[in-house]
């Protein structure tokens, strides 16, 4: 009787599960924001309300990483769930001109989605290539819908636009000799260049229109709102403007932090919200060359563009009220974990590839352990015949190399812009009582660790084992031709590309 009453409590539970709607998907993704910007992350005067009551309700991670201390690898890698270098996006970062753009074969998180009839939608920085007639844009990667500029908006003569009110002086300098930034809608061109003070509000609508038509089909849906903000130089609208302690780097987080706020409006007024993962992070480490602008990693070492936990550890939230019970997680985890923890929720077919990321179930549900041991750093200019420049294994962080980046530099650390430097043995932290890393572990004093630098030689020699480097999209170079303009048969390029 009791086997009995047992298999039919199991068969309607299995019934009650895969009956359930699919669970939706927001991921918010920051640009250049770093480890300490946000208020629940300690910043004393950030204007954060939204993000912070994300935390508070939600599961706040001090332990998560990117792959990369830059903008387009590390967004590679997220959607992807594998690291750049097996995709190619490697060394640096995309231009408006770049030939090569995230590979076509490459399968994305909405992708992913698709066939289960996910509706998916991107809105703001793309920065994974347009190519030759948009061949990289998010359209052609799984999202059906997208507004955005598809690169950093930096790169074009933008600081003129960045200023409100416009009669202020602006602050900032732009890449003066590629097209102005345009907006995108799909693979058009609606603006160009794109009105930054109305940006933001355009993005909102977009995002909130999105969630408020795939709710009334009651369709599932993946909104993925990788936003300008807190990149340099910062912008805001009127709405944000000179309203924040923090200058316009704090603006600039405060007017991301309001379109936060109205897509979690949408998701409650639309009735989806507890059926909705909402995770938020950063693709790296802040931009400390820009001094006050820049951002703060906090305790952690340097920045942007180096592999030091300043570049590469982030803020994240994952926030899903009724399912994810609020607290604060210190396991290991990151962006690569996103995919794999999407497809267990959605059911959806993994991707037949080599992964290297790991579900984040047991501690997004049950604050469990991690299913990730170890985490592998290459540098921005990564290279097989070099090898990995760091790796974490549990709370041991190893260099085998360090450098420094110029991206980094301002600080009162000589680290953060030293040249590249090979160690043998390698440096080794303890990030549990070290996180700013300032102490270097010694063997001598030490004997001990050397079990443990020998554990992280062996999974070192196996993830390097398993790494096939995909070719490098970003070496086939750039073609001036292939930037985008509204106004393609113009003359002379690039002062000639503008329409209303
Ligand atoms: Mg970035």
């Amino acid at each position: 009787m009791v086997n009995a009453v047992t298999v039919f409590v199991r068969v309607f539970l299995c019934l009650c599960v895969s009956s359930a709607a699919p669970p939706n998907l927001v991921i918010l993704f920051a640009d250049d924001l770093g480890f300490a910007d946000v208020g629940c992350y300690g910043h004393p005067t950030s204007v954060t309300p939204n993000l912070d009551k994300l935390a508070t309700g939600g599961l706040r991670f001090t332990d998560f990483y990117v792959t990369v201390g830059g903008c387009s690898p590390s967004r590679a890698a997220l959607l992807t769930g594998r690291y750049e270098t097996r995709s190619g996006i490697y060394p640096g970062v995309l231009y408006p001109g770049s030939i090569g753009g995230l590979p076509l074969n490459e399968t994305t998180i909405a992708a992913m989605l698709k066939p289960l009839g996910y509706a998916s939608a991107a809105v703001g920085k793309w920065h994974l290539g347009l190519g030759a007639n948009g061949t990289y844009l998010p359209t052609n990667h799984g999202f059906e819908h997208y507004l955005g500029i598809p690169y950093s908006h930096d790169q074009g003569p933008c600081a003129n636009l960045t200023c409100f009110p416009p009669d202020v002086k602006c602050f900032g300098h732009c890449d003066l000799e590629a097209v102005t930034v345009p907006l995108m809608h799909n693979d058009k061109i609606v603006q160009q260049p794109a009105n930054f003070l109305e940006l933001e509000k355009a993005y909102s609508d977009f995002a909130t229109n999105f969630i408020l038509t795939s709710a009334q089909k009651q369709q599932p849906f993946f909104l993925y709102y990788p936003s300008h903000h807190t990149h340099y130089p910062q912008f805001a609208g009127a709405r944000a403007a000179g309203t924040t302690p923090r200058g316009p780097f704090g603006d600039a987080l405060l007017e991301l932090d309001n379109t936060v706020g109205d897509i979690m409006a949408a998701l409650e007024k639309t009735g989806v919200i507890n059926n909705t993962l909402v995770f938020f992070s950063s693709d790296n480490g802040p931009e400390l060359l820009r001094r006050s602008r820049g951002g703060s990693a906090g305790l952690l070492k340097c920045g942007k563009a180096t592999t030091y936990e300043g570049g590469v550890r982030e803020p994240a939230i994952a926030y899903w009220p009724g399912r994810i019970q609020p607290g604060v997680t210190h396991e290991l985890a990151s962006t690569l974990d996103i995919l794999p923890t999407v497809a267990k929720l959605s059911g959806a077919t993994l991707p037949p590839v080599a992964l290297d990321g790991v579900d984040m179930l047991d501690i997004l549900f049950s604050h469990g352990k991690s299913k990730r041991q170890a985490m592998m750093f290459w540098s921005l200019n990564p290279s097989k015949t070099r090898g990995l420049f760091a790796l974490r294994l549990v709370k041991y962080k190893a260099y085998f190399y360090t450098s420094g980046s110029v991206k980094s530099s301002t600080g009162p650390d000589p680290d953060c812009v030293a040249p590249l430097m090979f160690h043998d043995p390698p440096l080794l932290f303890d990030l549990e009582s070290d996180p700013s890393e300032h102490y270097a572990l010694s063997l001598k004093e030490r004997p001990d660790l050397q079990n443990v630098l020998d554990q992280i030689m062996k999974v070192k020699a196996s993830l390097e084992a398993s790494m096939e480097f995909g070719e490098s999209q970003i070496a086939k170079g750039s073609d001036p031709n292939l930037e985008p303009c509204c106004n393609p048969e113009c003359s002379p390029k690039p002062s000639c590309c503008r329409c209303p």
